[in-house]
């Protein structure tokens, strides 16, 4: 897979048409899945021997240690009780139409019998976005955190009920203008200790890092960075609006809240914001894909190497574990994006 420019129509298909086409049958999903996971042939997954045969029942046998195997074991496919080929077109849907799909709609476009399996394959789906070792943001980076969930953004203290997250924001800024990559991550609180991980965790460093004035940044230069500090109280004096001070952050974050009520109907769960988050800043970044079928490939490029992932693990364990929400104004960083204009002390956590 590696190395490897895949191409349209011979790779993936270009199409709903083509897709339909393709992915007749589960076995077709399998021979697809198959060539997805051992491009240069079958590899066994316990001792690596590279070479093996299939048997009569459809397993591989190694041809070193003789162990048999799926093509989906020990892939997000593993085990599964719904037909491949509804998992393809649940993935199409996910991949492929511009926004998404809500489990709702999912549910009733194919017919799933009930709404816990349509909203547990997507959540699947969105637990292999995140690929370990994943490149971090380069060249000059907006970063920013905003309040997202809970009943009204942009509540002060005490009148917040304690539902919203805090979010850090960060987007690379292209010359001479747009925007490259974003990443979104919840954070603890807006502290120098949950910040300036956020930067090192998503940022390289040597590149430029443009925040506000908020002192939870203050030391990142220390850090590798070539910090620009931007003033809201500067902005306002030259007339400016303070809210478009980190603008790319700004679009972004205003792009994700719009997705979550529109595709999701807000009905995104405090304790699953993350993987949203994950598919939001997936499909941000490949919106330039010259074709939606390609985002369906790196999908399934992405479940092929992904472990399973139980269903308990989605309900009783949902990521990330984290600590109860800071309402806004009562400790942390009001961010520049919802921040109510009176300035606060900070308080270090
Ligand atoms: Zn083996």
């Amino acid at each position: 897979m590696s190395g490897l420019q895949p191409r349209a129509g011979l790779h993936y298909p270009r199409s709903i048409g083509e897709f339909q086409a393709w992915f007749r049958t589960d076995a077709d999903c399998l021979d697809y899945l198959d060539w997805l996971r051992w491009p240069e042939g079958f590899v066994c997954p316990l001792c690596g021997h590279p070479g093996g045969w299939v048997v009569a029942d459809g397993r591989y046998k190694c041809g070193a240690c003789g162990s048999r195997t799926t093509v989906t074991a020990g892939t997000l496919f593993d085990r599964r009780r719904t037909p491949l080929t509804v998992w393809f077109t649940a993935c199409w849907m996910f991949a492929a139409q511009k926004d998404g799909v809500s489990a709702l709609s999912l549910q009733r476009s194919l017919e799933i019998g009930s709404y816990p399996t349509a909203w547990a394959m997507l959540h699947r789906l969105r637990s292999v976005l995140v690929r370990p070792g994943r490149d971090r943001l380069t060249g000059t980076v907006e970063v920013d955190e905003t309040y997202i969930g809970g009943e009204e953004p942009g509540l002060r203290g005490g009148r917040a009920k304690g539902k919203k997250s805090l979010v850090g924001v960060a987007v690379e800024l292209k010359q001479p203008r747009g925007y490259g990559r974003c990443r979104m991550a919840i954070l603890r609180d807006g502290s120098a200790a949950s910040l300036h991980p956020f930067v090192t965790e998503h940022v390289t460093p040597g590149a430029t890092v443009i925040t506000d004035a908020w002192q939870g940044y203050s030391g990142i230069s220390k850090l590798g960075y070539t910090h620009q500090r931007r003033s809201q109280r500067a902005a306002r004096a030259r007339g400016e609006d303070p809210g478009e001070l980190l603008p790319g952050v700004h679009r972004v974050a205003s792009l994700a809240k719009r997705w979550l009520l529109g595709t999701h109907q807000g009905s995104v769960d405090d304790a699953h914001l993350q993987s949203y988050l994950d598919e939001f800043v997936f499909r941000f970044n490949r919106r330039g894909s010259r074709s939606r079928g390609l985002v369906f490939y790196r999908v399934l490029e992405l479940a092929v190497v992904h472990d399973p992932v139980r269903y308990r693990d989605l309900v009783v364990n949902p990521r990330p574990k984290r600590k109860s929400p800071v309402p806004p104004g009562v400790a942390g960083h009001p961010p520049s994006i919802d921040r109510p204009p009176a300035a606060r002390p900070w308080r270090a956590s």
